[in-house]
């Protein structure tokens, strides 16, 4: 199974990618996190990844392409799921060229909706661990200890591009370049909506629905 999920900043991507990949044993591609990790790194790269991230914009398409195809080739035998990429038209093609190419094309794409004031709130109480980069959400998703990471005891950060004047950015970007990406997988009839407004568990229950009246876990699919 070849998955990739769609969704405003704040959708849920990360946390579904993750509850999916758990159950269909496939892996978490996100591009966020690649982008993070390179960013970490404080190289020529992450300096120059840290300019678009921090600020809220989208990382030029030619870069993004080349660190996705890179990671995607590497990994093509195992199933996966792409969380945050494609975001554009131009990745979107390049997606499906490298795939069909490599002879595994995309199996669905999930379309996470929400609504906006919904997206307000999410974004409020979104804290990361600087170390592991897992997400947490104070109120919704909370650590065991408050502030703290469940995994390797960091302190919880809010990450520098979900200040409200960067999401603000980041939600408008997302509204000027979602249009012909969602038209692009609607005519090859691989786009399935979800409505992504409710809480975790009852997003994860549509979605695994969905994914299982798809074939997901029929052998045949794999
Ligand atoms: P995310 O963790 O998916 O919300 O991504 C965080 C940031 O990384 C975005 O706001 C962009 O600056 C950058 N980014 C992630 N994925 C992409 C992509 N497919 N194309 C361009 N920029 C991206």
């Amino acid at each position: 199974m070849r998955l990739a999920l769609l969704g405003p900043p704040g959708a849920g991507k990360g946390t579904q990618a993750s509850r999916i990949c758990e159950a269909f044993d496939l892996l978490h591609l996100s591009s966020g996190d690649l982008l993070r990790a390179e960013k970490l790194n404080n190289s020529p790269l992450g300096k120059k990844i840290r300019e678009y991230i921090d600020n809220g914009r989208f990382v030029p398409d030619e870069l993004m392409i080349n660190i996705m195809q890179n990671k995607i080739t590497a990994l093509i035998r195992q199933g996966f799921v792409l969380d945050g990429f494609p975001r554009t038209l131009s990745q979107a093609e390049a997606l499906a060229k490298m795939l069909t190419a490599l002879q595994r094309p995309l199996w669905l794409v999930v379309n996470l909706a929400v609504d906006p004031a919904v997206l307000t709130r999410r974004f409020e109480g979104r804290r990361i661990c600087p170390v592991c980069l897992s997400v947490y959400h104070i109120e919704l998703m909370p650590p065991m200890v408050a502030d703290v990471c469940d995994h390797d005891g960091a302190r919880l950060v809010i990450r520098p591009d979900d200040l409200p004047s960067v999401v603000r950015t980041r939600i408008q970007t997302y509204h000027q370049t979602i249009a012909p990406l969602l038209a692009f997988y609607r005519s090859g009839a691989l786009l399935c909506d979800i409505d992504a407004s409710g809480s975790v568990d009852q997003v994860w229950g549509l979605i695994k629905n969905r994914l299982e009246s798809c074939g997901a876990g029929n052998e045949r699919l794999q």
